[in-house]
């Protein structure tokens, strides 16, 4: 591995969509080890999904990468990374939608804790516009998402929702 860094990437990954895989594939092959983490409960929104079913899907869709772990948590990103000895926040940057949030976060994550640096890849040019909650609103109206998330996230929109 290119060196001894650990990374986590944090997220609600409700669901997982081929975008963020694409963020975390990249980032493995930079940093020694990524820690998925989800977020149990997020204080912006429901989620679909249980934290348990999103584990599953991320599991099951970076089964082929050994140097990525899943895991989940309630308490601050820095504490988190912490906890896994993790020197980086990795975070996957959109259309220019995503920078006033993501530059904030990375400032207060800074000022709690110095030492860890946030680390931003672009998305793909065809990710820039995949989120979860477009998948969600593709679907809730029968629309098709086989090409943005993995297939055991289709496979269960397609029971929860049946096409037209
Ligand atoms: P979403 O915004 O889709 O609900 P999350 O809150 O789970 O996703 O986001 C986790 C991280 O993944 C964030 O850093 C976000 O910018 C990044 N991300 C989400 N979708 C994409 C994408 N299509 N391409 C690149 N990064 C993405």
């Amino acid at each position: 591995m290119p060196n001894k860094v650990t990374a986590i990437c944090p997220g609600t990954f409700d669901p997982v969509t081929v975008g963020h895989l694409d963020i975390i594939r990249r980032g493995a092959c930079k940093f020694q080890k990524v820690v998925v983490g989800l977020i149990e409960h997020p204080t912006r929104k429901n989620t679909m999904f249980t934290i348990e079913e999103r584990i599953v899907f991320l599991r099951d869709a970076l089964a082929d990468q050994p140097n990525v772990e899943v895991d989940h948590f309630n308490e601050l990103v820095v504490d988190f990374a912490r906890k896994w000895n993790a020197s980086v926040i990795l975070k996957g940057l959109r259309a220019i939608s995503d920078f006033d949030y993501e530059f904030a976060m990375a400032q207060l994550n800074r000022k709690m804790a110095p030492e860890i640096e946030t680390v931003f890849l672009m998305a793909s040019p065809e990710h820039s516009f995949l989120s979860s909650s477009g998948v969600k609103e593709i679907v809730a109206f029968g629309g098709p998402v086989e090409d943005l998330v993995p297939p055991a996230v289709a496979q269960r929109l397609a029971e929860m929702y049946p096409r037209r």
